[in-house]
């Protein structure tokens, strides 16, 4: 099969499942599981935050979060289009009484900063207190400005809003930039990283951010049900990610772009392509047809009018080739 669903459907290597076989463990709910101890210190020192937390989801994650940096009756500034606003059920909302205020992004993926503004309420009984903006980068595989980041930043130090980043695939992000993981993290109080998309994990995200917030962080976890025991199994996936599957997202960026190419050049309409995604516009009375031919021919894709691909470690060009023939000979049929 030929998933380009999603990044999220990438299977563990033998290299990866011998790491996880070879982890030593220990019950995580104690501190003890030296291997989660090692993913948390080696995410810290890689992003220079002080501490970090492994969750079993990036929607745990986010959620943790949210809970950790409002209080019931406060309120989190984030785009409408954003993960831990439409795709986490409400979950800040409906668990932490977290009142969320979207606004829509810009075109490149950023929540715009005079609008942020307008929306912050001022102290006064009538309103929820505004604690928090919250970004995602990548969005929807757009990676935010670089500048950007550092007028989040300040903004936000201004208006005295603590700043939380969805970095599901933020490693994307900086790989994108060329830079450290650091020079993107420094500008934001915590943020979130996905081990099982890109990266190539199993299962698995990290929560960064100082270590007060850590700590409070850790009791939300346990209350939502994420402390987890010989979770060290999962964290040597994860360690392993971050040391093998880094530098090669350049590739799944690559690829996305050859695809989009090659799909232009067969007559197809590729709106855009992002980092490891593309978007191309199918013509509505032919979208399931496509999706059962693909999938007839070994090819699984979310098909849509606009059908989202998306490039991970299991494809390679050869495949991708073969999705392009496969997209061709529909079309012509
Ligand atoms: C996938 C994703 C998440 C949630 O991750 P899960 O592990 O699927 O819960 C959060 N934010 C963004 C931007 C994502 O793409």
């Amino acid at each position: 099969m030929i998933d380009l669903r999603s990044d999220t459907v990438t299977r563990p290597g033998r290299a990866m499942l011998e790491r996880m076989l070879a982890a030593p463990v220990g019950d995580d709910v104690y501190g003890d599981d030296p291997t989660v101890n090692e993913l948390q210190n080696y995410a810290a020192r890689l992003s220079g935050k002080e501490a970090a937390l492994f969750l079993p989801t990036g929607t745990q994650a986010n959620l943790v979060a949210l809970l950790s940096h409002c209080e019931r009756g406060e309120e989190y500034i984030v785009g409408q289009l954003a993960h831990n606003y439409l795709y986490e059920a409400g979950g800040a909302a409906v668990l932490g009484s977290i009142q969320p205020q979207p606004i829509e992004a810009d075109p490149d993926g950023t929540l715009p900063l005079d609008k942020v503004a307008m929306k912050i309420k001022p102290d006064d009984i009538h309103f929820a207190r505004t604690r928090l903006l919250s970004l995602e980068n990548t969005h929807n595989g757009k990676v935010l400005p670089r500048d950007y980041l550092k007028q989040a930043w300040e903004f936000t130090r201004e208006r005295n809003l603590a700043l939380h980043v969805d970095g599901a695939r933020i490693f994307n992000a900086v790989v994108d930039y060329g830079c450290t993981l650091e020079e993107v993290t420094r500008y934001c109080d915590t943020f979130t990283i996905c081990l099982s998309k890109g990266l190539g994990a199993p299962v698995g995200s990290l929560l960064l951010g100082n270590r007060d917030y850590i700590k409070r962080a850790t009791r939300w976890r346990k209350m939502t049900g994420g402390g987890m025991r010989q979770a060290g199994i999962l964290a040597a996936a994860g360690l392993y990610a971050l040391e093998h599957n880094v530098a090669r997202l350049k590739e799944d960026h690559d690829n996305a772009a050859w695809l989009a190419g090659a799909l232009r050049e067969a007559g197809a309409d590729v709106r855009r392509q992002d980092t490891n995604m593309l978007f191309v516009r199918v013509p509505q009375e032919r979208v399931a047809e496509l999706g059962e031919y693909m999938k007839a021919h070994d090819v699984l894709i979310s098909a849509a009018p606009v059908t989202r691909l998306v490039t991970h470690l299991d494809i390679n060009r050869d495949q991708l080739g073969e999705v392009v023939r496969l997209w061709q000979a529909f079309f012509s049929r």
